[in-house]
């Protein structure tokens, strides 16, 4: 599923995110950056030890905004760890907050030359984000984002479930239409 609406693709794939083969993946992790559950503890599963080692010299990092690491024992050389909104009912700036990550995310990687991204659905699973609601954020973020001056040419969205999966389908053909 993908769409050429400008000449940087983005595109959704169902799969897992420890497993692509891309310049950078990106981490919904949690304000201390020391390891947590669902893709975090995936993450760190795979890259080895060494990346909590890293990790630990980070001091934490802010909701919104975001930091790299190396990607170690992952096929990802580099991991970008950014920390979600927690929902609380959509009234505490989730939105902004949202968009911030996958904003900050890809700025960090423009810093880096990086040309190859992947996110995973940034603060829909333990943090209760809906996904109906931080899906089309997502879109809007990095299609503004790659109007602008960067080095990315290419985003892939991560879905682990069909139904993520759908819903990306779904927003990327309504909101990114092949031109
Ligand atoms: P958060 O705390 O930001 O909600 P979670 O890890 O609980 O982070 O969930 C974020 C999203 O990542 C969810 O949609 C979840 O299904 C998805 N997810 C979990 N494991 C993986 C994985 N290995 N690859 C890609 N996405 C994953």
């Amino acid at each position: 599923m993908s769409s050429n609406g400008t000449s940087k693709k983005v595109i959704a794939i169902q799969g897992d995110i420890t497993q692509q083969g891309v310049d950078a993946i990106v981490n919904a992790a949690n304000e201390s950056l020391l390891g947590g559950g669902g893709v975090d503890g995936a993450i760190h599963q795979a890259a080895g030890p060494a990346l909590l080692e890293e990790c630990h010299t980070l001091n934490g990092c802010n909701v919104g905004d975001a930091k790299i690491t190396k990607g170690y024992q992952l096929l990802a050389k580099w991991v970008i760890h950014t920390v979600g909104p927690i929902w609380r009912g959509g009234n505490h700036q989730e939105d902004q907050l949202l968009a911030s990550c996958y904003r900050r995310c890809l700025e960090i990687a423009t810093e880096k030359r990086l040309k190859t991204i992947a996110f995973p659905a940034i603060s829909t699973g333990v943090y209760g984000y809906p996904m109906e609601l931080a899906t089309p954020i997502a879109i809007q973020t990095v299609n503004n984002f790659l109007q602008g001056n960067t080095t990315i040419h290419q985003v892939i969205f991560v879905c682990f479930s069909l139904d993520s999966y759908d819903c990306y389908k779904r927003f990327i053909l309504e909101m990114l239409p092949e031109k």
